[in-house]
């Protein structure tokens, strides 16, 4: 049996990162940036008033108080996206809004909360002249020209994953488009003479094919886009047609049929195609999984990563190979949520030496992580994954763990601790 991590050092050594393509920045989210990013232009990209107020120039104010009060004339309004008619003296001033141009002559925005503005409106006054209450220091309440970005410098470098505050700053600086690494396409493909389409008819002895989807998700959220090839029969023929209709994708995964029954037919069609291993990993659930290459004439060969039928099984070997290599088309490293160490408060028995990943349920207490068993740990139990917010690992050289050991537990992407 092979370890756990040769399973994986063996996928990941098939998958390079995919090719770049320039897309409009919304739709690059989660995507690795292919290129380094420069500013043309500053932002701001002119001087603005960061408050409401009125522009002023500050040597006239040096000293106003509320005792004291400096009064200036209005000379009039200038609203963001507007620009400013006349310059300020130190007798004059003009109201400006948050994000207008500051005005020529002027060098401070005092705010309407140190004028007597309110009082002129409560008393329907006109706003000819305003007396400011507090001394103002140059440059206040002031946005300078390339504040936040300049012209010329590096916002955004090779290799960054875009999230929403890096798809603002593209825009600010006026980005529609960008280069970044492809999301790869998965070919997916169930397998199994008893499975149905969920949401169909469910005749006796069929059951709903529930990996289609769950692996469908999976793959969506660590950025790939899943390509559903639907369900092949235990039949070598169903299941030949089916993955050659997945060899436009950039990986194909197969759940079911790798195991050692009769109907395992994967397994055959497998290698018939290319050059595909069967593996028994050392761990607990998805033991047996299925991993090669198919090689085709004149084009690219594809990867085939064959998951186990059961469906926490398939979700497990998924999250331990899938993503992993999805990661690294996308040139992404993988990051998990979160790797705590919890008090066990079950018992973890380990009959066969296989690193055992246990569905728990973590929560904190007393500044403290407790782990317990999410309920049975059957590879057929989907609704204890749901009911987990982590996998808690058992090394294969340890035969049991009791309650009080210390375990290590990852935080599923999805999941919080309560
Ligand atoms: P197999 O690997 O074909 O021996 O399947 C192992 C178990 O997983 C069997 O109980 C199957 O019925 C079940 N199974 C296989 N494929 C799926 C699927 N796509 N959705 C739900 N259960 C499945
Ligand atoms: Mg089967």
């Amino acid at each position: 049996m092979i370890t756990v991590e040769e399973a994986l050092s063996t996928i990941l050594s098939a998958f390079n990162p995919l090719p770049s393509s320039r897309m409009s920045i919304l739709n690059t989210l989660g995507q690795v940036v292919a290129e380094n990013i420069t500013s043309k232009i500053d932002v701001p990209s002119f001087k603005n008033s960061a408050m409401d107020g009125y522009a002023i120039n500050s040597n006239s104010c040096t000293k106003s108080s509320s005792q004291t009060p400096t009064i200036l004339s209005v000379l009039g309004t200038v609203g963001a996206g507007e620009i400013p008619k006349d310059n300020v003296s130190p007798t004059t001033a003009i109201r400006i809004m948050t994000g207008a141009p500051i005005p020529n002559g002027a060098d401070a925005v005092v705010p309407f909360e140190n004028t007597n503005e309110t009082e002129l409106l409560s008393k329907n006054l006109p706003l000819k002249t305003i007396k400011i209450f507090k001394k103002v220091d140059s440059g206040q309440y002031i946005r300078y020209a390339g504040e936040d970005i300049s012209s010329g410098q590096l916002i955004v470098s090779q290799g960054t994953v875009v999230t929403p505050p890096i798809i603002g700053l593209l825009s600010s600086i006026g980005v529609k488009s960008i280069s970044v690494t492809k999301k790869p396409i998965v070919a997916i493909i169930s397998t199994g003479s008893e499975l149905v389409e969920s949401g169909s008819n469910l005749s006796e002895s069929k059951i709903y094919d529930s990996n289609q989807l769950a692996i469908s998700a999976y793959v969506k959220s660590c950025g790939g886009i899943p390509k559903q090839l639907g369900i092949a029969k235990d039949d070598i023929k169903d299941i030949s047609t089916k993955i050659k209709q997945g060899l436009t994708a950039d990986m194909i995964i197969t759940s079911a049929g790798v195991s050692k029954g009769e109907y395992d037919l994967v397994k055959k069609v497998l290698s018939d195609f290319g050059d595909i291993h069967f593996w028994s990993v050392r761990m607990k659930p998805a033991k047996p999984i299925a991993f090669g290459i198919i090689n085709r004439k004149n084009q690219l060969p594809v990867p085939l990563l064959g998951l186990p039928g059961n469906p926490v099984s398939a979700l497990i070997g998924f999250h331990k190979f899938g993503k992993p290599a999805i990661y690294k088309m996308m040139n992404k490293s993988v990051a998990t949520k979160q790797n705590i160490v919890a008090i066990l408060e079950d018992t973890i028995i380990n009959k066969d030496n296989r690193r055992i990943f246990a569905r728990v349920l973590v929560y904190k207490k007393n500044n403290q992580y407790f782990a317990k068993l999410a309920g049975g740990q059957g590879s057929n139990l989907m609704s204890t994954v749901v009911n987990a917010n982590g996998l808690a690992t058992c090394p294969e050289t340890s035969s049991h763990m009791v309650p009080g050991e210390k375990i290590s537990v990852e935080i599923f992407d999805w999941a919080e601790i309560r």
